[in-house]
């Protein structure tokens, strides 16, 4: 039985850690449940399980191990950061240098800020544009992801510009009633919204290109109109490049589609594999944060050696030359594999795809929007995620997620996934 140690794992997990996982989307109740695989080692693009299987990894950790796994420039660095001492409580040289080295990539940080999460940096992005502009509302998108504060667990109502439903237990109306929902990509909905809320409304909450409900870019002007729009109601443009930064490009969406926000939350790639966020914008508008302002925010961890080392070792890597254009050449071949093994067995596929980032959504004809997200077939990609894992290749177990890929996959690799494709489309149970 090719599972049977993880399937024994996960009962003994679920005695003892809520529902067996630490994060639901590790969980495989998306995808018609089951136990999901307990990994024991990873290296480059490999997994290897506790029942010794190896997979080729598209999973990426959810994003931020965009080296590959136990990148030897990343581990020493971790390594050299053990040996110091990892928490020191007070401040380092690492800070300055890795602030440096975000501002430089990503200008329109000005002042920037470590915390540990990329919830927690968007969580703050929000307080600064509340504190800043005096104003309680949020606009969001709908089907972001922004991470798991209060604020941002709302999901839309019906009709194109709503104000929130809580969308977790134990998040307040009260709260939900301050976060505007609107689709993305539509310009209309958005200057609706503002017309009715505007002067209320702090901050637009934007994943310049979305990485949550699939890879999906904005129209051309989205971002521009947005910014224009937000700005002239007197609100704050707020991008979570908590997966776009470093995914596309040195440096975030942002640079790459030249549209400036003023407050930045950045996560994942910045920490190398440790955890960490940092959030930051404008001076004048960062000033509001104490010790400088009045708006609190702090942490016991943050700015912590190890995770800022470590983060400093992954932009170093990903200054080498190349980096981007080798995942844009990975991707494009890994999503022409996908695309002919689909029109061969006339499976229904759309791909979205930015360089090494893309989305495999089955029986829509675009998506442009949560909603047709959505609307993409659920139990086809369920099929395909376990046809895929029984040959080995480790994606996320749901449809929003996109496959990510590293600087470790080979193309041989590649080859082996589109392969492991054509088989799973072969043996397709639907009609
Ligand atoms: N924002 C975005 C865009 C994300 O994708 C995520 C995590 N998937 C978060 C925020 C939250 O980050 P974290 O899980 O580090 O708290």
């Amino acid at each position: 039985m090719p599972f049977q140690q993880s399937e024994q794992l996960y009962q003994e997990a679920q005695e003892v850690i809520l529902g067996g996982v630490n994060s639901p989307s590790r969980s495989y109740k998306a995808v018609g449940g089951g136990a999901p695989v307990f990994m024991k080692k990873a290296k480059g693009a490999y997994f290897w399980d506790v029942d010794g299987n190896q997979y080729i990894d598209y999973l990426a950790a959810y994003g931020p191990i965009i080296t590959g796994h136990a990148h030897p420039h990343i581990t020493k660095a971790i390594q050299a950061a053990a040996e110091d001492g990892v928490l020191y409580g007070t401040p380092t040289i690492h800070e300055n240098t890795f602030a440096v080295m975000l501002r430089e990539a990503i200008p329109s940080m000005e002042r920037i800020r470590f915390v540990n999460s990329g919830t927690e940096a968007v969580m703050t992005t929000i307080r600064v544009a509340r504190a800043y502009t005096g104003r309680n509302k949020i606009i969001k998108f709908a089907g972001c992801y922004h991470g798991h504060s209060d604020l941002v667990l709302v999901a839309a109502g019906s009709g194109p510009s709503t104000l929130g439903n809580p969308d977790s237990a134990g998040v307040p109306e009260s709260i939900a009633k301050e976060v505007i929902t609107v689709p993305f990509n539509d310009i209309d909905s958005f200057q609706q919204a503002l017309e009715h809320w505007g002067h209320q409304v702090a901050g637009i909450l934007v994943e310049p290109i979305v990485g949550n409900f699939g890879i999906v870019q904005p129209e051309p002007q989205f971002l521009e109109k947005v910014n224009e729009l937000a700005h002239a109601a007197g609100a704050l443009v707020i991008y979570d490049e908590v997966i776009t930064a470093f995914r596309f490009m040195y440096g975030g969406a942002q640079n790459l589609l030249g549209v400036e926000p003023d407050l930045t939350a950045l996560g994942k790639i910045i920490g190398g594999g440790l955890p960490i966020g940092a959030y930051g914008g404008k001076r004048q508008i960062m000033e509001q944060v104490a010790p400088l302002g009045p708006a609190y925010q702090a942490g016991t961890m943050a700015g912590n050696p190890a995770s800022i080392r470590s983060g400093i070792a992954c932009l170093e890597v990903l200054q080498e030359k190349g980096i981007y254009d080798r995942l844009d050449m990975l991707g494009a071949m890994l999503e022409r594999g996908i695309m002919k093994a689909a029109d061969e067995d006339n499976i229904p596929v759309v791909i979205n795809r930015l360089k090494g980032a893309l989305t495999v959504y089955f029986d829509v004809t675009e998506v442009k929007n949560y909603k047709d997200a959505e609307s993409s077939n659920s139990e086809m990609f369920a099929y395909f995620f376990k046809a895929m894992l029984k040959q080995k290749i480790n994606l996320a177990p749901s449809k929003y997620e996109a496959l990510f890929l590293t600087i470790a996959h080979t193309e041989e690799d590649i080859r082996k996934t589109i392969s492991a494709v054509e088989h799973a489309f072969s043996e397709w149970p639907f009609a």
